[in-house]
């Protein structure tokens, strides 16, 4: 369904500026944007695809992957078409690259982009799937048993206008909202979406800038802005980072990531370190070992982080799979697959009497939906009940 963009710019000659991510496209009457989805008709922007519904799915919402927030429930995770990256290693590409048949190569897509409107408006069957509302995937999300949303699959921030009219109405009904994103988001359409989104999922693809300038088509930069941007908000962050042999494993590189986290975000923000798996235009990388990934999640504890996880392979060891308290090492969530024993106070009425009998009467008038450890009483910052 067509739906007028919000944070357009109009010039006189009918060519429009989008201004909802850092590629702050300029478009000619007629075509597109980088993202294909947003469209320049007759002097206004148009988002093409407001309420197209590619996917929809019940997950766990440690499939997100979010290990501290809600951990064991289920999540509502719907996703629509279209990218405002094009990172040659995309490992859901059939929906967040769906016009691949016209896309240049993404190697020159950036570098050749012709600001003025080089890509050609695209039609396509995709536009003419059923539609739904944000109130339809509420009452979804309910009849679901599911307590929250996600915004998943492909970027959210392309359908920015859907996902923001369904996470205002998801306040209204106590759901909660969770966005998984490349974080590539100019900063006021962010603030604005921070309002009604409850947690990210935030995918930094690599720490250097030349990597996101030839693998993605994007810049690091505006990414990391959005990650520190969303911790002081105060909404909850987890940061991922697909580990891709030879291209973004370099130790001294991965050394300054983990310390740009402590220091702009929090050691205990929770990371989750990928393996990758060849797709989509790079088949000629071996997928990553389970002991290079060993080897990551080790420096990044070294580093003072507090919560480092290896996803996408099997027989992941405990200590890369459950949390455990940063304080006194209790375990305080074992995971076994998608089986989650949570070991902490986890309802007011054992917290309080938690407190009465350790006599935490600092802690009273915090938050009390943080997770306290029952063994020393350290209040985790990041996990929610
Ligand atoms: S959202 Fe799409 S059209 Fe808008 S600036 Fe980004 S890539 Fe360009």
């Amino acid at each position: 369904m067509f739906h007028v963009s919000k944070f357009q710019e109009s010039f006189k000659d009918n060519r429009v500026i989008c201004r909802l991510c850092p590629h702050n496209c300029k478009i000619s009457p007629d075509k597109s944007g980088i993202c294909k989805v947003r469209i320049n008709n007759k002097g206004e922007l148009y988002s093409k695809i407001y309420g197209t519904i590619s996917s929809a799915a019940v997950d766990p919402i440690e499939k997100k992957p979010l290990y501290h927030f809600f951990p064991g429930t289920s999540i509502y995770s719907i996703g629509n078409y279209g990218c405002n990256l094009k990172c040659v290693f995309c490992q859901n590409w059939e929906i967040s690259q769906p016009f691949e048949s016209i896309e240049p190569d993404p190697f020159d897509s950036i570098e050749s982009f012709d600001p003025f409107g080089s890509i050609e408006s695209i039609e396509s069957d995709i536009l003419n799937n059923e539609t739904q509302t944000p109130k339809d995937i509420i009452k979804k999300a309910i009849e679901s048993g599911s307590n929250s949303i996600a915004f998943t699959y492909n970027e959210p921030t392309v359908w920015y206008e859907f996902v923001y009219d369904t996470a205002v109405l998801s306040k209204k009904h106590g759901i909660k909202t969770v966005m998984v994103t490349n974080g590539y988001i100019n900063e006021e359409p962010l603030e604005k979406l921070i309002e009604y989104i409850d947690a990210f999922a935030l995918d930094i693809k690599g720490f250097t800038n030349e990597f996101y300038k030839k693998y993605t088509g994007g810049e690091l930069s505006p990414v990391l802005k959005s990650a520190e941007s969303i911790y002081k908000s105060g909404a909850h962050i987890e940061i991922i980072m697909l580990i891709i042999p030879g291209l973004n494993d370099d130790p001294a590189t991965l050394n300054s990531f983990f310390k740009w986290i402590s220091k702009n975000l929090s050691n205990e923000t929770p990371i989750h370190l990928n393996a990758f798996h060849p797709d989509y235009k790079m088949q000629n990388i071996t997928p990553t070992s389970y002991d290079s990934l060993k080897e990551i999640a080790k420096s990044a504890k070294k580093s003072g982080l507090k919560h480092v996880y290896i996803g996408n392979v099997r027989n992941v060891e405990p200590e890369f799979k459950n949390t455990y308290c940063p304080k006194c090492n209790n375990l305080l969530i074992k995971r076994n697959g998608y089986d989650i024993n949570i070991n902490a106070t986890k309802d007011f009425k054992d917290l309080k009497d938690f407190r009465d009998t350790k006599d935490l009467k600092d802690t009273k008038n915090e938050s009390e939906e943080n997770m306290i450890c029952p063994s020393c009483g350290y209040k985790l910052k990041t996990i929610i009940f």
